[in-house]
């Protein structure tokens, strides 16, 4: 028997060019290892079914799920600043869609299912540690209210793939808005395929944006959308110092969701040159950099939706500026405004961007730790004796000049003091995947010991209640530790 999912593949119906049919490969031995309940309850399914023994078949790609019609997907995109014109999803394979409780469309991908047409010297295949990874850092992302695909099983195949040793498979099964990119543009834009071009525009327009269905010049209320979204996007990043690591234009989502959590990382102390990606050799997707080069790939999706736009080049050229000129101050209205509710204020002064950046200069002056700093300003911001705030620099006198000018500020914000405490807690969060956790978290799981990713999960589902600031998983790295490398 199969397990019926109420697929509705939309995805699959576009041209041939957008994708090639493919199932995925079985494997030796499928174990469910984690079922996302609830997000499988959002998306209509019963959780129940989706746990047994044929579950773990379908999850692992040995058995289909009854509607799905599995396709790797065709892309292309920038890696690190060069253009590669084919992609592709090389390990993963996009079993449907379905329209979830609230009426949104959501893809579910298997992802290390198997070899595709799209990879290249890949296995097609995905190790455990970084599967597991994955499902601990999206559903972190989800809980800490950030856009993000997210996670709705792992299964272990009971087969070893080989990296630089031999070391456990795994599959992840992913949910996301969709899986299109900048990089799905950039393919057929580098192949000047115009009709699939458009088709593509259509496609995404009224899936993701369908408010713009009705204007005659979509492409270009296309590209004002994504540029909102991933102007919004990056600065939740930031202000949770979040580092996603590999910021290729296949791995920037049409939809603003953050997607591809590889090498990605979140900083202990704060540091915007924090770079965690052992690949990343000359910082290109350090923190710091984050906005500049979401703002590139933005330029990369203008440039493929050119020919789309005013029939005139020059009206076309200054209409896709114009758009990307939105970028700035949107991005910084975002940075700004999510930092004004981390310090607990309700209105806004010219003076707040200098007081934001001064802390994060002596942060990164007194190797302060980006989250508990934030987390403990909330009692600070309540004249708390002990607040624990200054005790976080490495000279603790770093954050007194600070915090009197803090102070200062909130005087003069008397319209933001109730509720400042609650309010700062749920911009702040107590706890977030730290390196060290999930480190150890993985190393047991690859001797089968779930429990450490069980508890981090369940722990991370509330990251911001006064619960999570009494859990181990508030605690920063032991000092001078070596600098913290994801692959
Ligand atoms: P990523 O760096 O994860 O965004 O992947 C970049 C490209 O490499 C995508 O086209 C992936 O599908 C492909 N890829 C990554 N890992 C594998 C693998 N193990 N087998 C086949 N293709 C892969
Ligand atoms: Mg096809
Ligand atoms: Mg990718």
């Amino acid at each position: 028997m199969t397990i019926s999912i109420p697929f509705d593949n939309t995805y699959a119906r576009l041209p041939e060019a957008f994708h090639r049919r493919t199932p995925p490969t079985p494997v030796g031995a499928p174990k469910l290892i984690a079922l996302n309940r609830s997000l499988a309850a959002e998306l209509g399914l019963d959780p129940e079914a989706l746990s047994g023994a044929e579950a773990a078949q379908a999850f692992a790609g040995n058995a289909g799920f009854a509607g799905s019609e599995p396709i790797a997907t065709a892309y292309a995109g920038h890696q690190f600043g060069q253009f590669v014109p084919q992609l592709g999803d090389g390990r993963a394979i996009l079993l449907g869609e379905v329209v979830d409780a609230g009426g949104v469309r959501r893809d579910i991908q298997l992802k290390g299912a198997g070899p595709t047409p799209f990879s290249r010297r890949g296995d097609g295949r995905a190790a455990l540690g970084p599967v597991l990874r994955e499902y601990l850092i999206s559903e972190a992302m989800a809980a800490l209210g950030v856009p993000t695909t997210r996670a709705l099983a792992a299964t272990t195949t009971g087969e070893q793939i080989y990296r630089e040793t031999a070391l456990p498979g795994a599959v992840l099964t992913r949910v996301a808005s969709s899986h299109i990119r900048v990089g799905t543009f950039q393919y057929f834009a580098a192949r000047r395929d115009m009709p699939a071009l458009k088709a593509l525009v259509d496609h995404v327009v009224d899936r993701h944006y369908p408010e713009a269905a009705g204007r005659l010049d979509r492409a270009l209320a296309l590209l004002e959308r994504v540029v909102s979204r991933q102007a919004a996007l990056v600065a939740q990043w930031m202000h949770l110092g979040f580092v996603h690591g590999v910021m290729n234009t296949d791995n920037c989502s049409i939809a603003g969701e953050t997607i591809d959590y590889g090498p990605c990382a979140f900083i202990d102390v704060y540091d915007p040159k924090a770079v965690f990606s052992s690949i990343d050799r000359h910082g290109r997707y350090a923190l710091g950099n984050q906005p500049a080069i979401t703002h590139w790939n933005l330029t990369r999706l203008a440039e493929c939706l050119l020919p789309l736009l005013a029939e005139d080049e020059n009206v076309a050229i200054s209409q896709a500026s114009e758009a990307l000129d939105q970028f700035a101050p949107q991005f910084e209205a975002a940075y700004i405004g999510g930092y004004r509710l981390k310090l607990g204020l309700v209105t806004g002064r010219d003076e707040d961007f200098t007081l934001i950046q001064g802390l994060l200069d002596q942060m990164e002056a007194g190797k302060a730790d980006y989250t508990l700093t934030f987390r403990r300003l909330g009692a600070f911001a309540e004249h708390a004796p002990d607040a624990g705030v200054r005790e976080l620099f490495e000279d603790p006198s770093l954050f007194d000049g600070w915090g009197e000018r803090y102070l200062g500020r909130l005087a003069r914000d008397p319209e933001g003091e109730q509720g400042r405490r609650r309010r700062m807690d749920r911009a702040n969060p107590a706890i977030i995947p730290r390196n060290h956790y999930v480190e150890a978290m993985i190393a047991a799981a690859v001797e089968s010991d779930f429990a450490p990713f069980e508890a981090f999960a369940a722990a991370l589902s509330s990251p911001y209640d006064r619960e999570a600031e009494a859990t181990i998983y508030a605690a920063p790295p032991p000092r001078a530790t070596e600098p913290y490398r994801t692959f």
